[in-house]
């Protein structure tokens, strides 16, 4: 055994945060096990096979800055090209289509390029001008929070105050990063239209784009700005591709497996106990909600500014199932279609106010994965060949609103689909073989509080350095992944995170 590798480092969840703390710690030689309730890995990541054949994506959909997950690859010795080729990504082309309430439809393809001149030819050479100037700040919004605010630990409030930290913060606060979403993309774009296009976005900050700080931009940056990927044989292969690296590496993941206690002693961390037995530790890093990981280690929340009770993120309700391609052929759109409704700024209000409701005039996000791959997301079933189809309905999480879901979520899809029916999608309501319907109590049950896949709000008090934090007070040794923690919500966040939590395990134990 060498040095390092007495040093032990488990890791509660092998989702996306969990994987890349893992091999970020294995790659500094260190000995790591990953444990895992699920009989895989990969956590919301998750690609799944309906009954009548397809594949399926049951988490996230939208795979954006897939670099960060070469990066990963990367930190156990796989070389880039290596690593692009287990990824085996399609780029997702266009990256959007939108169909609005008057009819009409949008295209963003892939890459700023190909977008200026789309707008171009649709809406003319002035919108095409504030496309580009917008593309140009969103680059110069990224580069000034990505390294700074993004993927950093702050250790001690003297950071905040440190020269690259008071330079960026005046770069943003000069590009306008505190005005709102919606006045700084206006300021760019005329169409309202295409603005809708540019701020949808801030539904996964949990914040009305009229209340949202401009900074979370970036998200739109990540998406519409860096293009979409799409891996073949499903997102899920993410998850699976980091998990095998992982084990290739020498690491451990136990998966099946449930951590039912985080064990202290004295003032740290010693192990965990996990499907009975107990593995010891010279570091956890948790990749749950934080109320659960207090339960977990029988104590109290924590008291302090940045764990106050939090504020989430609105939920979904998402549909998946299998339609006729005979059916589907006549629809608009592509692999990822955004169906809005007239109706805008009241439908944040529904999804953010206390107390929510269900959108009145609703948007959707609309996927069909076949579009780029069409190998794993159709099959041959008894009416000809069928797709996979997955509806999003964002909805209330059930802090805001107490519905209930057992009660209204049958009438609820149903009204969703005759809307979809009503705006081009002919054919869904009857047509839609439904084989799940997740609701905010699928995602309660799997413990995420709120109900809510979408995690803390990024709300202004609740961002960046002011975010729950990834150290567990009192107890040096716990550290927290993935998006209750920093930097945020989504595949590109939560990847950091573990890397960041892992980096703090790491300077603890390289001063040792
Ligand atoms: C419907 C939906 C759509 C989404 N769309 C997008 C999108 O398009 N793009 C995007 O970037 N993001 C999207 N997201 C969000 C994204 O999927 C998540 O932010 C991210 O995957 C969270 O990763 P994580 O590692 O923090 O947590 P998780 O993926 O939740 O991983 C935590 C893991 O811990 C395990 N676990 C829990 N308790 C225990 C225990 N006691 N013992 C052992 N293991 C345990 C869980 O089983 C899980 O595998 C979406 C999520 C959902 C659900």
């Amino acid at each position: 055994m060498t040095a390092r590798e007495d040093r032990h480092a488990v890791i509660v969840g092998a989702g996306l945060s969990g994987l890349t703390a893992a091999l970020r710690l294995r790659g500094a030689g260190y000995r790591v096990t990953v444990v895992e309730r699920d009989a895989a890995p990969g956590g919301l990541v998750r690609t799944e096979t309906l009954a009548d054949g397809p594949l399926y994506d049951t988490g996230a959909t939208v795979l954006t800055m897939p670099e960060l997950i070469v990066e990963s690859l990367g930190e156990v010795g796989i070389p880039a090209d290596d690593a692009w080729r287990r990824l085996d990504l399609v780029p997702v082309d266009p990256t959007y289509v939108a169909t609005f309430a008057d009819g009409s439809e949008l295209t963003l393809p892939r890459g700023a390029e190909a977008i200026e001149a789309e707008i171009a030819a649709r809406l003319g050479d002035r919108e095409a001008a504030g496309t580009r100037q917008l593309f140009g700040w969103l680059q110069r919004l990224y580069d000034a929070e990505f390294g700074t605010f993004i993927d950093r630990n702050f250790h001690r409030p003297g950071d905040l105050a440190d020269r690259r930290t008071l330079t960026d913060a005046a770069t943003l606060i000069r590009l306008g990063g505190l005005a709102s979403m919606s006045s700084k993309v206006s300021s760019f774009l005329s169409d309202e239209r295409l603005q809708r296009l540019f701020t949808f976005q801030a539904l996964y900050a949990g914040v009305p784009p009229q209340r949202a700080a401009a900074i979370y931009e970036v998200i739109a940056q990540m998406d519409i700005g860096r293009g979409l990927s799409h891996p073949r044989g499903g997102i899920g292969r993410v998850g699976a591709v980091l998990a095998e690296a992982l084990v290739e590496a020498g690491g451990v993941l136990r998966l099946s497996t449930a951590v039912s206690r985080i064990v202290t002693d004295g003032g740290a961390v010693s192990g965990v106990v996990a499907g009975g037995e107990f593995i010891a530790a010279d570091a956890v890093v948790a990749t749950i909600a934080p109320p659960t990981v207090a339960t977990l280690l029988g104590r109290r929340m924590p008291r302090g500014p940045r764990w106050r009770r939090v504020r989430y993120s609105p939920s979904a309700v998402v549909v998946h199932g299998t339609v006729p391609r005979s059916v589907t052929e006549t629809w608009p759109g592509h692999h990822h279609t955004l169906s809005f409704g007239a109706a805008w700024a009241e439908t944040f209000e529904d999804l953010t106010r206390r107390p929510g409701r269900l959108m009145r005039d609703p948007s959707f996000l609309i996927t069909r994965p076949a579009f780029s791959d069409p190998a794993g997301y159709t099959a041959d079933g008894a009416s000809g060949q069928v797709e996979a189809v997955s509806v999003l309905a964002p909805c209330p999480n059930l802090d805001t609103a107490n519905l209930a879901w057992e009660a209204i979520t049958g009438p609820y899809v149903a009204e969703c689909l005759r809307t979809l029916d009503g705006r081009g999608f002919a054919g869904i309501a009857h047509r839609l073989d439904i084989a799940r319907v997740d609701t905010p109590h699928t995602w309660a049950e799997a413990g995420l509080p709120a109900g809510t896949p979408f995690g803390a709000a990024h709300t202004l008090t609740q961002t960046g350095p002011l975010r729950t934090p990834n150290k567990w007070p009192s107890l040096p040794n716990l550290l927290l992944a993935g998006s209750a923690t920093i930097p945020g919500v989504g595949i590109p966040p939560v990847l950091l995170s573990g890397r960041l939590a892992a980096a703090r395990v790491l300077e603890s134990w390289d001063r040792r």
